[in-house]
Parts: structure tokens; sequence; C-alpha cells
């Protein structure tokens, strides 16, 4: 029987020969999942057996990881977003590291003053809005998607996380909201035909287009949303945004004319224009 380094070793040169970016990660990652136990634990374990069962649960995942470039979210079903273990399928969008730094500037700007009505447009996985109920215990969280798909996604993760009080309603953007609330956040689709084009495999060919693309420019939703905003926003209520790197003098014209105030700019950790602030007067 071969142990599990080998086994490892052997996938992970597969991957790297396949073109993989990150095969040794990529095949640890793998081994964990298919063993049930943490990427640290496999050095603990390297001659364990690896029995016909492993090798065959095995096999499928490494192909759908290595010739069908499926991101390895997909392929274990699961990723971690700031904290919660969120169930990830092709139903949405795998939550990006950018869009926690989004959720941990409003854990941030608001410390221990939190909103209390908030709303998510664009849910997808739930990630903005379980995360945000699990750092606010207090507030009313309403989570909106126009995929039913990704709607049901999010229940699941919000029932697997014990977070039920977050609210789901389907629809485009602001549509289903009913009364005024305190904060909206989203991160729309926002890539340009052009990102999208030059998208990698993993993404172009496995995530939905409808949570990436957005027109030529990748504003079209965010155009529909910033008009929408001010019906919805209480007096002093905030907009927070994920973008595109190259939209925020365009955005910050769409929020004036829109009649919001306080327009900020922030970029996230690499440096690059990321989000955008805004403020109902
Ligand atoms: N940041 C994502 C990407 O580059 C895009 C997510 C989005 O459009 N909201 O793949």
């Amino acid at each position: 029987m071969q142990t599990l380094l080998e086994v490892l070793q052997k996938t992970e040169a597969y991957f790297a020969k396949a073109g993989l970016e990150r095969p040794k990660a990529d095949a640890q990652w793998l081994f964990a999942h298919v063993l049930g136990c943490r990427r640290l634990d496999l050095f603990l374990q390297y001659d364990r057996p690896m029995t016909d069962e492993h090798l065959e649960r095995l096999r499928p995942l490494v192909r759908r990881r290595a010739q069908d470039r499926e991101p390895m979210q997909y392929v274990v079903g699961s990723t971690e977003f700031y904290g919660l273990t969120l169930k990830v399928d092709r139903r949405a969008l795998i939550p990006r590291p950018e869009t926690e730094e989004l959720v941990d500037l409003l854990v941030q700007r608001y410390g221990d003053a939190p909103p209390e009505r908030v709303v998510d447009l664009g849910t997808g996985t739930g990630a903005i809005a379980l995360a945000l109920a699990q750092a606010w215990p207090n507030a009313q969280v309403l989570a909106i998607d126009s995929s039913r798909d990704a709607l049901a996604l999010a229940k699941e993760n919000a029932t697997a996380l014990g977070l039920e009080r977050v609210g789901f309603r389907h629809g485009s953007w602001l549509e289903p909201l009913r009364g005024p609330v305190d904060l909206i956040v989203s991160n729309p689709p926002y890539l340009t035909a052009e990102e999208m084009q030059t998208a990698e495999a993993e993404v172009a060919q496995h995530e939905p287009h409808s949570a990436l693309a957005s027109g030529a420019d990748g504003l079209d939703d965010l155009r529909v949303i910033i008009a929408g905003v001010p019906q919805w926003l209480k007096p002093g209520g905030l907009l927070v945004l994920e973008t595109g790197i190259a939209q925020h003098e365009t955005l910050r014209e769409l929020v004036e004319a829109a009649g919001l105030q306080g327009f900020e700019s922030v970029p996230d950790l690499s440096g690059r224009d990321r989000f955008v602030l805004a403020r109902q007067a």
C-alpha cells in the first residue's frame, strides 16, 4: 500500500505538471479534506497507508482541480470567511479576502455602536450578511439576491451557523426593500468586459458570471444600486460598496449625482482602490 507521503508527492507533481499555481498547497488542502484532518496534521502521518477507499475519493477531486480547473473551494465545498466556515458551490461566487476587508472596515467603523437595520445586496453565499450578523448580535440583517440558487445556499449557511435571524429576500438589488435602513452594503459584480475576458479559468469557467461581470465598464450594477440607495437610507445612513480598481472617479460622480455625501475611496490591503463609502445627508 502507498503511504500518505507517496500519494501526496505524486499528486503535487501531477498538479505542477497540469500548471496549477500552488500545487503543494492544493494537494495538502485536498488530502486534509479527504482524510478529515487539518493540513498541519498531514505532516504527522506521512507513513500512514492510503486505503483504496481514500484513493477512490481522491481521484475525482484531483481531476476536478487539475483538468476541470475548478477552484479548490468548490472542490472541497467550503471556505473560511471572517472566522466563519461557509459552504460554497457553483451557485455563488467564492468570497474573496477583499470582502473580508470590507466586513472588517465596517466592524471597525461602527465599533461598539453597530447599526440596527442592515441590508446586504447580492449576498451570494451570504458571506457579508452572516459575518455582520455574527459581529452584531442585535442588528436586523437582511440578505437579498436575484439568484434563487444563491439564496438557497446562503440560507443553508445561515442554518449551519445558527444565524437564522438573518432574513432573506429574492429580488434585484434594492427592489425587495420595504423600509428604511441604517446600512446598505454590497459586493456587486464589477468586472469590466475586458477583465472578464482575461480572467483565469478557475473564475471564468466555474464561478457565476452574474456575480462577476457588469457590462463594458463593469459599472452597470453599481449604477443601479447607487441611484436607488437614497430612497432607502435613513438620514445619516451609510452606503458601503466593494468595487473594481479603476472605477472610483466615476463612482464619485455617480454618488454625488445621487445626492449622497461624504464620498470616501478606501484602498484594499494591496493598495488598490477597492471600497466606496458615502452617507445619506
Ligand atoms: N474580486 C472578484 C474577482 O476579481 C470580483 C468580484 C466581484 O465582481 N464582485 O474575481
